[in-house]
């Protein structure tokens, strides 16, 4: 005899259970061989299923689930190691990396490819990335419909390299990684935790352009990563 009963709960169960996904940025399932193949060998040994920087990349495709989309040239979806030990985490792309698809080419950009290199690391060793992933006209603040949009995938990204340090550039990447409106000025000078992750915030290079004084607190937040960071011979 047929449960309805069971089906009417099973079926409830499984729409939770996509609703649930689809608030974290899934947007589809991906089926190609290499998926099933994973799926076929579940459970029948040890095997991780974290996901590859390609595959959020695949999935993110040519990206309309905000507002952002039509007025963007290029996907800024992030550049570096994928096994990177630091992240570097900006606000969002300016003009330079909405026409390249690279992150911090700009004149932001080169003063944190300065910060990088300060530290002892080249940009091939870190991985760079943004909070949001498209270009706000005029470079105006990303706003939180938007945040909430794309950091999904931003926080799949993190997953899949797991550094383990983070250093947040700036008022929306440290409040958004942090879940605070606090100031970045009252938040720098410590370590913060994201996920297990530990989390510098500091002054975003742009900031810097505008206020070079603020340098050496840029400088005191490397200083104190730097002694924590295990640097490979
Ligand atoms: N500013 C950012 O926050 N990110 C970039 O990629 C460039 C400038």
């Amino acid at each position: 005899m047929i449960d309805n009963q069971a089906i009417l709960q099973t079926l409830w169960e499984i729409e939770n259970s996509l609703q649930a996904l689809a608030a974290t940025g899934y947007r589809g399932f991906d089926c190609t061989g290499d998926s099933l193949g994973r799926l076929e060998r579940w459970g029948k040994g040890r095997e991780s299923f974290t996901e590859t920087l390609d595959s959020i990349r695949a999935d993110l495709g040519d990206c309309r689930r905000c507002k952002l989309a039509s007025g963007r040239n290029r996907i800024v979806f992030g550049d570096g190691s994928p096994k990177a030990k630091l992240m570097f985490i900006g606000e969002g792309p300016g003009f330079e990396e909405d026409r390249t698809g690279q992150p911090f080419v700009g004149a932001a950009g080169q003063l944190l490819t300065r910060i990088i290199e300060a530290i002892k690391l080249t940009r091939d060793q870190v991985y760079i990335c943004n909070i949001i992933k498209c270009r706000p006209p005029g470079n105006r603040n990303p706003e939180p419909d938007e945040i909430e949009t794309c950091f999904p995938f931003l926080a799949r990204q993190i997953a899949a390299i797991q550094p383990e340090f983070i250093i947040a550039l700036g008022t929306f990447a440290a409040r958004t990684l942090l879940g605070t409106t606090t100031s970045i000025s009252r938040l720098r000078g410590r370590f913060h935790e994201y996920k297990g992750i530990r989390v510098v915030p500091t002054y975003h290079p742009a900031y810097l352009l505008r206020n070079p004084d603020k340098k050496r607190d840029v400088w005191e937040d490397m200083k104190m990563l730097m002694k924590e960071y295990r640097y490979e011979d």
